[in-house]
């Protein structure tokens, strides 16, 4: 049996102890939070929560709806399966895509801020022809639904490719100009501690150990937190632009298969009694 401790110090320090029944600690996770990020992730936590409750909207905390530096994307697409070009730009969201993509995540969030920055670069009128993308991404479930949502780019039409290569980012070609850009996070920007939690959460999955459900809960609110701070930082403090000259797209994938990782917890316990119809499939 796994017995899962969680001591939050004065100074924002959380200590993550994992014991096994009858023997030391096996595992000791040191997660340090500036405190007032913390408390801010604590707080949009329990906001969250508390919409959960209404509507079906729940998905989509306030701190999201709120924040500064989050706009809609004005695109273009076509009229019908054989029609032309819209005349008419439409709005699409975060929201939107968190929607379709199943949840808002920190990998849903980067990729919404570093696509708009990419897109916008290429289409400098602010309005993003979706029939005139190509996109190289890595292959992690959040990222490839938001290369192909956001910008029109598919797997299936060779406009979409995977490529672990391009790490925390993507490269974005504008197919009628040729020019090309890639966006990556700037150095730094990501809580260290956040990642390190992740990973030890990842680990514990793939040797099949069981994964404390608060360790689950304090992963949730560190990476709410970076979304947060994210959304709420000029994109251009967050993100890496890089103009790439006389770039070939490629013509296949290096990555093209990845187990899906982000329902590797569906059926863990939680630590919150929810009510009876959040818990139905
Ligand atoms: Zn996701």
């Amino acid at each position: 049996m796994i017995v899962q401790t969680k001591e939050l110090s004065r100074d924002g320090e959380v200590t993550l102890s994992r014991r096994a029944q009858g023997q030391g600690i096996l595992r000791r996770v040191t997660v340090s939070f500036a405190l007032s990020i913390f408390a801010a992730a604590l707080g949009s936590a329990q906001a969250s929560h508390a919409q959960k409750q209404s509507g079906g909207e729940g998905f989509y905390p306030a701190w999201a709806a709120q924040a500064r530096y989050l706009q809609p994307l004005m695109v273009v697409d076509t009229d019908s399966a054989l029609g032309r070009r819209n005349l008419q730009p439409k709005s699409i969201t975060l929201k939107d895509m968190a929607r379709m993509h199943g949840h808002l995540c920190d990998g849903l969030v980067t990729s919404w801020v570093q696509l708009s920055v990419a897109l916008h670069e290429l289409f400098p009128d602010g309005v993003v022809d979706r029939t005139d993308v190509r996109v190289v991404s890595r292959n992690c479930p959040c990222c490839v639904d938001a290369g192909a949502w956001m910008t029109g780019a598919r797997i299936n039409q060779g406009t979409l490719m995977l490529d672990n290569s391009v790490g925390v980012g993507f490269i974005v070609q504008r197919i009628s100009t040729g020019q090309a850009v890639q966006v990556s996070q700037r150095p730094g920007f990501y809580l260290a501690a956040v990642a390190e939690l992740e990973q030890s959460i990842r680990n514990l999955c793939a040797r099949g150990e069981a994964v404390a459900p608060e360790e689950i809960d304090l992963f949730e609110q560190g990476a709410d937190a970076y979304s947060r701070k994210l959304l709420n930082t000029p994109p251009e403090q967050a993100v890496v632009v890089e103009l790439l000259a006389d770039y070939h797209f490629p013509g296949r994938s290096q990555n093209p298969i990845a187990p899906r990782s982000d329902t590797i917890n569906r059926d863990a316990p939680r630590t919150v009694p929810q009510p009876a119809a959040t818990q139905q499939r």
